[in-house]
């Protein structure tokens, strides 16, 4: 597995790379060449990640208020290309750009105290020998000037995929499924999760929800959470 990451790095060195997206040239970091990258659609706005409602900053949803969710660009065939390599193709370098494509989604002036990922089990983890929203978030992390802990949540148990279930089941799937370590440290503290991309809202609700939980009584200050992701797959 590691022997084989490192000869595909040395045939990216070593050949010249193409665009997936086309054909033409491309630097190896970055995947596709700018003229793909410029077209994937872009998103100005903050979904909802309970009921996936479009809205406005700061509040894409009246009912949900904490649940917000922002991402630079709509899933396109190109995002997916770029996805992909970064999530199964053994290209976690490609995260260090996409940080500053994920940061020009947030309000002006928004820095939060503490960016975050969605965590996977630890099991998945190990088969894909890293989280490729941690390196996201670690790269956005980068270039707004925040700090990151990999680990502030984890995934207490493994969920099932969710692309067939309903929305009641996807909830029910997800429930329990994160737990805050030291959830009174961010108590009322501004905190940013990171995911790759926006499907069902499931995942990113639950995360969500467990900031919002917050602290234990008599504090009870829930985390100030919102979420920012790569892409809305719509
Ligand atoms: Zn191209
Ligand atoms: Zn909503």
């Amino acid at each position: 597995m590691r022997m084989a990451g490192v000869f595909s790095d040395l045939l990216e060195f070593a050949l010249p790379q193409r665009c997936p997206g086309c054909g033409a040239a491309a630097e190896s970091e970055r995947l596709l060449c700018d003229a793909c990258r410029d077209r994937i659609p872009p998103f100005a706005g903050a979904l909802c990640a309970r009921c996936l409602a479009l809205g406005r900053d700061p509040t894409p949803c009246v009912r949900h208020a904490g649940f917000a969710v922002r991402a630079p660009w709509l899933y396109d065939e190109r995002a997916a290309l770029l996805v992909h390599a970064l999530k199964y193709a053994e290209r976690p370098g490609l995260a260090a750009a996409l940080g500053e494509v994920m940061a020009r989604a947030l309000p002006p002036g928004y820095r939060p105290d503490l960016v975050i990922p969605v965590p996977l089990h630890r099991v998945r983890r190990r088969e894909r020998g890293y989280n490729q929203a941690a390196l996201l978030a670690a790269s956005l992390a980068a270039a707004i000037g925040a700090p990151m802990i990999e680990d502030a949540l984890t995934r207490v148990r493994p969920t099932a995929a969710q692309a067939r279930l309903g929305p009641a089941a996807r909830r029910a799937n997800m429930a329990g499924a994160f737990r805050l370590a030291h959830p009174d440290a961010w108590a009322g503290r501004t905190v940013l999760v990171i995911d790759d991309v926006l499907t069902t809202g499931a995942t990113l609700e639950a995360c969500l929800a467990t900031l919002r939980a917050g602290a234990t009584p008599p504090q009870r200050r829930p985390a100030d959470a919102s979420a920012l992701v790569l892409a809305w797959a719509q």
